[in-house]
Protein backbone atom coordinates (compact mmCIF):
# COMPACT_ATOMS: atom_id res chain seq x y z
CA UNK A 1 0.00 0.00 0.00
CA UNK A 2 1.08 3.63 -0.70
CA UNK A 3 -0.65 6.67 -0.41
CA UNK A 4 0.27 10.51 0.11
CA UNK A 5 -1.25 12.39 2.71
CA UNK A 6 -1.25 16.13 3.34
CA UNK A 7 -0.21 17.33 6.53
CA UNK A 8 -2.94 19.00 8.61
CA UNK A 9 -2.24 21.72 10.20
CA UNK A 10 -3.63 24.12 13.33
CA UNK A 11 -3.44 27.56 11.38
CA UNK A 12 -3.48 29.45 14.53
CA UNK A 13 -0.70 27.54 16.56
CA UNK A 14 1.35 27.46 13.40
CA UNK A 15 0.96 31.60 12.91
CA UNK A 16 1.78 31.52 16.42
CA UNK A 17 4.65 29.56 16.52
CA UNK A 18 5.98 31.58 13.18
CA UNK A 19 5.46 34.91 14.00
CA UNK A 20 6.76 34.00 17.27
CA UNK A 21 10.42 32.93 15.56
CA UNK A 22 10.47 35.85 13.54
CA UNK A 23 9.82 38.91 15.47
CA UNK A 24 10.61 40.11 18.90
CA UNK A 25 8.66 42.69 19.42
CA UNK A 26 5.06 43.41 18.59
CA UNK A 27 5.37 47.01 17.22
CA UNK A 28 7.19 45.33 14.29
CA UNK A 29 3.46 44.51 13.03
CA UNK A 30 3.32 48.37 11.97
CA UNK A 31 6.16 47.99 9.54
CA UNK A 32 5.22 45.15 7.89
CA UNK A 33 2.15 46.95 7.19
CA UNK A 34 3.65 49.68 5.95
CA UNK A 35 6.19 47.76 4.24
CA UNK A 36 2.89 46.36 2.24
CA UNK A 37 1.22 49.15 1.76
CA UNK A 38 4.60 50.68 0.15
CA UNK A 39 5.12 47.77 -1.92
CA UNK A 40 1.40 47.85 -3.35
CA UNK A 41 1.93 51.53 -4.59
CA UNK A 42 5.59 50.40 -6.28
CA UNK A 43 3.46 47.44 -8.22
CA UNK A 44 1.17 49.91 -8.70
CA UNK A 45 3.38 52.87 -10.47
CA UNK A 46 4.96 49.86 -11.95
CA UNK A 47 2.19 48.66 -13.59
CA UNK A 48 0.74 51.74 -14.63
CA UNK A 49 4.08 52.62 -16.87
CA UNK A 50 3.09 49.58 -18.73
CA UNK A 51 -0.28 48.94 -19.02
CA UNK A 52 -2.68 51.61 -20.40
CA UNK A 53 -5.59 50.21 -18.07
CA UNK A 54 -3.92 50.98 -15.35
CA UNK A 55 -4.06 55.01 -14.62
CA UNK A 56 -1.43 57.02 -13.51
CA UNK A 57 -2.02 58.00 -9.53
CA UNK A 58 -2.08 61.57 -9.26
CA UNK A 59 -0.54 61.35 -5.40
CA UNK A 60 0.39 57.99 -3.74
CA UNK A 61 -0.23 58.14 -0.11
CA UNK A 62 -0.12 55.87 2.88
CA UNK A 63 -2.20 57.19 5.57
CA UNK A 64 -1.94 55.67 9.27
CA UNK A 65 -5.03 56.80 11.10
CA UNK A 66 -6.10 55.85 14.84
CA UNK A 67 -9.17 55.64 16.58
CA UNK A 68 -8.42 55.27 20.32
CA UNK A 69 -11.65 54.57 21.18
CA UNK A 70 -12.79 52.08 19.00
CA UNK A 71 -9.17 50.92 19.36
CA UNK A 72 -8.55 50.52 16.05
CA UNK A 73 -5.62 51.32 13.98
CA UNK A 74 -5.86 51.86 10.18
CA UNK A 75 -3.60 51.74 7.42
CA UNK A 76 -4.95 52.56 3.80
CA UNK A 77 -2.76 53.09 0.51
CA UNK A 78 -3.72 53.95 -2.88
CA UNK A 79 -1.58 50.87 -4.69
CA UNK A 80 -2.55 47.99 -6.61
CA UNK A 81 -5.06 46.34 -4.31
CA UNK A 82 -6.08 42.52 -4.43
CA UNK A 83 -8.82 40.40 -6.62
CA UNK A 84 -11.09 38.17 -5.13
CA UNK A 85 -8.39 35.41 -5.93
CA UNK A 86 -5.61 37.49 -4.78
CA UNK A 87 -6.97 37.49 -1.33
CA UNK A 88 -7.29 33.74 -1.15
CA UNK A 89 -4.16 33.48 -2.53
CA UNK A 90 -1.95 35.81 -0.59
CA UNK A 91 -3.64 36.90 2.63
CA UNK A 92 -5.56 33.11 2.69
CA UNK A 93 -2.21 30.95 2.12
CA UNK A 94 0.13 31.28 5.09
CA UNK A 95 3.68 31.96 3.84
CA UNK A 96 2.57 32.42 0.05
CA UNK A 97 4.08 35.76 -1.03
CA UNK A 98 2.49 38.11 -3.51
CA UNK A 99 5.28 39.95 -4.10
CA UNK A 100 8.24 37.12 -4.30
CA UNK A 101 5.90 35.94 -7.03
CA UNK A 102 5.47 39.24 -8.93
CA UNK A 103 9.22 39.72 -8.87
CA UNK A 104 9.59 36.21 -10.05
CA UNK A 105 7.34 37.65 -12.58
CA UNK A 106 9.47 40.18 -13.64
CA UNK A 107 12.69 38.19 -13.74
CA UNK A 108 11.09 36.06 -16.28
CA UNK A 109 10.58 38.93 -18.32
CA UNK A 110 13.81 40.39 -17.78
CA UNK A 111 12.47 43.48 -15.94
CA UNK A 112 13.86 42.98 -12.40
CA UNK A 113 14.86 46.86 -11.24
CA UNK A 114 12.23 47.32 -9.22
CA UNK A 115 13.12 46.73 -5.62
CA UNK A 116 10.76 45.49 -3.02
CA UNK A 117 10.65 44.60 0.29
CA UNK A 118 8.27 41.60 1.06
CA UNK A 119 9.19 38.30 -0.28
CA UNK A 120 8.85 35.84 3.17
CA UNK A 121 4.93 36.14 2.60
CA UNK A 122 4.68 36.35 6.58
CA UNK A 123 4.79 39.89 7.34
CA UNK A 124 0.83 40.58 7.20
CA UNK A 125 0.44 38.32 9.96
CA UNK A 126 2.42 40.22 12.53
CA UNK A 127 -0.61 41.69 12.89
CA UNK A 128 -2.20 39.02 14.85
CA UNK A 129 0.07 39.31 17.87
CA UNK A 130 -1.63 42.85 18.08
CA UNK A 131 -5.18 42.44 16.86
CA UNK A 132 -8.01 40.60 18.09
CA UNK A 133 -9.31 41.74 14.49
CA UNK A 134 -7.74 42.24 11.29
CA UNK A 135 -10.12 43.65 8.55
CA UNK A 136 -8.61 44.16 4.86
CA UNK A 137 -10.70 46.28 2.61
CA UNK A 138 -9.27 46.41 -1.18
CA UNK A 139 -9.77 47.07 -4.55
CA UNK A 140 -7.98 46.02 -7.76
CA UNK A 141 -7.79 48.20 -11.18
CA UNK A 142 -8.47 44.70 -12.41
CA UNK A 143 -11.99 43.71 -10.63
CA UNK A 144 -15.29 45.95 -10.36
CA UNK A 145 -16.28 45.25 -6.87
CA UNK A 146 -14.22 45.42 -3.86
CA UNK A 147 -13.85 42.98 -0.82
CA UNK A 148 -13.04 42.90 2.70
CA UNK A 149 -11.21 39.89 3.97
CA UNK A 150 -12.06 39.54 7.62
CA UNK A 151 -10.08 37.20 10.45
CA UNK A 152 -9.56 36.61 13.94
CA UNK A 153 -6.54 34.86 13.39
CA UNK A 154 -7.94 31.85 13.89
CA UNK A 155 -8.78 29.10 11.75
CA UNK A 156 -10.75 30.31 9.22
CA UNK A 157 -11.22 34.14 7.61
CA UNK A 158 -14.11 35.77 5.61
CA UNK A 159 -14.76 37.47 2.47
CA UNK A 160 -17.31 40.11 2.13
CA UNK A 161 -18.33 42.22 -1.09
CA UNK A 162 -18.09 46.14 0.23
CA UNK A 163 -18.53 49.73 -1.25
CA UNK A 164 -15.06 51.08 -1.82
CA UNK A 165 -14.03 54.50 -3.42
CA UNK A 166 -11.21 53.86 -5.57
CA UNK A 167 -8.35 51.47 -5.51
CA UNK A 168 -6.15 50.49 -2.66
CA UNK A 169 -6.29 48.40 0.27
P1 LIG B 1 5.23 39.67 1.62
O1 LIG B 1 5.07 41.15 1.77
O2 LIG B 1 6.55 39.16 2.15
O3 LIG B 1 4.92 39.17 0.24
P2 LIG B 1 3.06 39.55 3.49
O4 LIG B 1 2.58 38.48 4.42
O5 LIG B 1 3.52 40.83 4.13
O6 LIG B 1 4.19 38.94 2.58
O7 LIG B 1 1.91 39.87 2.46
C1 LIG B 1 1.42 38.80 1.67
C2 LIG B 1 0.88 39.29 0.36
O8 LIG B 1 -0.40 39.94 0.55
C3 LIG B 1 1.73 40.34 -0.36
O9 LIG B 1 2.77 39.75 -1.10
C4 LIG B 1 0.69 41.00 -1.26
O10 LIG B 1 0.48 40.23 -2.43
C5 LIG B 1 -0.58 40.94 -0.41
N1 LIG B 1 -0.78 42.22 0.30
C6 LIG B 1 -0.58 42.48 1.61
N2 LIG B 1 -0.84 43.76 1.91
C7 LIG B 1 -1.24 44.35 0.75
C8 LIG B 1 -1.65 45.69 0.38
N3 LIG B 1 -1.68 46.69 1.26
N4 LIG B 1 -1.98 45.91 -0.92
C9 LIG B 1 -1.95 44.90 -1.83
N5 LIG B 1 -1.56 43.64 -1.56
C10 LIG B 1 -1.21 43.36 -0.29
MG1 LIG C 1 5.11 42.19 3.49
Amino acid sequence: MNQTFEFKTESKRLLDLMIHSIYTNKEIFLRELISNASDAIDKYHFLSLSQEEIQTQEKYEIVVETNEKKRVITISDNGIGMTYEEINDSLGTIAKSGTLEFLEKLKKENKNDLQTIGQFGVGFYSAFMVAKKVEVDTKSPYSKEAYRFSSTGEDTYQIEEIKKEGVGT
